[in-house]
């Protein structure tokens, strides 16, 4: 199985990159994307108006489906049981929970 991703050569010049997928460590889970969005910075990237950001993957907000585990991994960051099959949101900003 191969993973696929939206790389953005250039600002608003894209292509769909194939890579294989990753082997999993104890602690982290391999999701499937199942939904995305387009979120302002995503369209503030495209546009070019964030130079450092003007090649590479690009998104950042997802629904997936946990299709691996590693070992050690048995729940979520929130502590709530996680197993394959699951479907999950990253949160892409962590903070302390304080
Ligand atoms: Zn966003």
């Amino acid at each position: 199985m191969k993973g696929q991703l939206v790389w953005m050569t250039e600002p608003m010049k894209f292509e769909i990159r194939e890579y294989d997928l990753p082997k999993v460590e104890p602690e982290a889970v391999l999701l499937e994307v199942l939904q995305t969005n387009v979120c302002g910075s995503d369209l503030h990237i495209a546009k070019g108006d964030m130079p450092h950001l003007c090649n590479g993957g690009i998104g950042h907000e997802m629904v997936g489906r946990v299709i691996e585990m590693g070992d050690r991994r048995q729940t979520d960051s929130a502590g709530n049981p996680l197993k394959v099959g699951d479907r999950v949101v990253p949160c892409y900003l962590v903070t302390c929970n304080n």
